[in-house]
């Protein structure tokens, strides 16, 4: 009897010990952050005496400026305007001679290397409030499932996403054995969103429970895919746009009056006149010399040609190839452009078929890069607004769809125009999980704001989120810059005189 006591006992304490144990073990889905572009610098035989930044660039002054001075000398006595984009491509090349890759896609330098972080974040010390967005949310995340759980996936950005596939795929094999779990949670952000459908091409989305994308380029960009198809243009109107989105306020209704100033004295005649110079070197820039840099620098890199829409492929692949260009670097951007790059909606739909949950934010009402004639298309200062959306149909900039627009597609009813009618949602590839804020940076999510709440929120949830699940988080958000607060767009009263003052008085 004792002894049957003493293993009934034995069995009780394993039970009360072992199976909360087990139970909390399985429990926690792990979540990878995957990174986008220039989180973390590249440096060149980093960790030793000889370390030397290579990205972002530290140039060599002296040099640029000889290169400059005799530039303009050229042009001067030359009066060939090649000379400008001459000078300006070897400045390029200049700045960014060690970050190159070769001619095959691969590093052009051995010892250049981006920092990793491949173990779980409570392995590092880092300052959550003062961090790129990525480790931010990491951060955030953490506070629920534990930074032993959590994961911080940097890659060299430069080369070919599907090549970069297998260290993800690597990460998620190690956090799901750590934590005894099936499945991991990705956060792609900005190109993470590249790195991750060339992760699902490869690799399938059996290992992955839920994907929450963070102001991702899954198909591409605009302006870099004008850029590689030789568009370079300039326009008033988008750097205007953007300069005065930089110094964004924090008051909806001051950010609108700048717009307006902006858009004003744009059309200014001394302002003009400044323009009008701008321009004509601007379009002195658009030619083959220029090109040529752009290629040597940056066509080499498979990790670009992953920003290259599908639309725009064939027309960049034969604006920046020709017959020297090595066979490798074109197997390269061919592999992703025709089983990632071209596929991106049916590889998106398949993982949602197996199971995956998607959340998609996606933020607008910030300017474009303004070198390109897509500029006007809405952004986040960085990536176009229907790029990251995944297909929202969007008003141009300073426009709205307008009081006669309806919306494109029925959706099971629900209506998916914004408020202040810039956005119809209805076309996005995942309606009713696709967020926009407005106002918001790209990425953003500062730590502990209420959007780093949502995003904890939406990985915290049990199953697929959709913008009817949660009564504080509609489709369609503004955030505000200085209470890192969130509220619901709502439609706008034209400005006014006493509107814009009270507002300025207020704040
Ligand atoms: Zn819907």
């Amino acid at each position: 009897m004792k002894k049957f006591m003493a293993v009934f006992m034995a069995v009780v304490i394993m039970l009360t010990v072992a199976v909360p144990a087990f139970a909390q073990k399985g429990d926690v889905t792990p979540v990878i952050v995957v990174g986008g572009v220039g989180t973390r610098p590249y440096y060149q035989n980093g960790g030793t005496q000889d370390e030397i930044r290579v990205f972002p660039p530290t140039p060599d002054v002296a040099e640029i400026v000889t290169i400059a001075a005799m530039g303009i000398v050229k042009t001067i006595v030359t009066r060939d305007s090649n000379c400008i984009s001459e000078m300006v491509g070897k400045i390029l090349e200049s700045v960014f001679e060690k970050f190159k890759c070769n001619a095959d896609g691969d590093s052009k330098y051995e010892n250049v290397a981006s920092v990793y972080y491949p173990l779980s974040i409570d392995n590092y010390e880092f300052d959550f409030y003062n961090e790129v967005p990525e480790v931010a949310i990491a951060g955030t995340v953490a506070q629920s499932i534990g930074a032993e759980n959590t994961y911080f996936y940097n890659y060299d950005w430069r080369l070919d996403p599907c090549a970069n596939a297998a260290r993800l795929d690597k990460m998620i094999g190690q956090a799901k054995q750590k934590a005894g779990s099936d499945k991991v949670t990705l956060i792609p952000c900005s190109m993470g969103g590249v790195q991750t459908l060339a992760y699902l091409n490869e690799y399938g989305s059996d290992d992955i429970e839920k994907i929450i994308f963070m102001s991702s380029a899954h198909k591409g960009l605009l302006f870099v895919s004008e850029m590689f198809t030789g568009n370079i243009e300039f326009s008033q109107k988008n750097i205007f746009k953007y300069l005065s989105d930089f110094l964004n306020l924090g008051s909806e209704d001051i950010d609108d009056a700048f717009d307006m100033l902006c858009m004003y004295f744009g059309k200014a005649p001394y302002l003009a006149l400044t323009f009008k110079i701008i321009d004509h070197y601007a379009k002195k820039l658009n030619n083959e010399t220029t090109y040529a840099s752009l290629r040597r620098v940056f066509g080499s890199m498979p990790g670009m040609w992953a920003f290259v829409c599908d639309e725009y492929f064939d027309d960049a692949r034969a604006f920046m190839t020709d017959e020297t260009t090595s066979q490798a670097l074109l197997d390269k951007i061919d592999y992703y452009h025709n089983n990632v790059g071209s596929r991106a909606d049916d590889i998106l739909l398949d993982a949602k078929e197996n199971g995956v949950s998607i959340c998609v934010f996606s933020h607008y009402n910030r300017g474009s890069i303004p070198v390109t004639p897509t500029a006007n298309v809405e952004g986040d200062y960085l990536i176009e607004t229907p790029c990251t959306s995944i297909g929202a149909t969007v008003a141009f900039t300073g426009e709205t769809l307008g009081d006669d627009y309806v919306q494109a597609n029925y959706c099971g009813g629900h209506n998916h125009i914004s408020p202040d009618r810039k956005i119809d949602a209805s076309t996005c590839l995942f309606p009713d999980s696709t967020w926009f804020i407005k106002y918001e940076e790209h990425v953003g999510c500062k730590y502990g704001s209420d959007f780093a709440q949502l995003v904890k929120e939406l990985n915290d949830f049990d199953g697929q989120p959709t913008v009817f699940d949660f009564e504080k988080y509609p489709q369609f958000l503004k955030t505000d810059m200085k209470s890192m607060t969130l509220s619901p767009v709502t439609a706008k009263e034209p400005l006014t005189i006493s509107g814009i003052l009270s507002s300025i008085f207020a704040s």
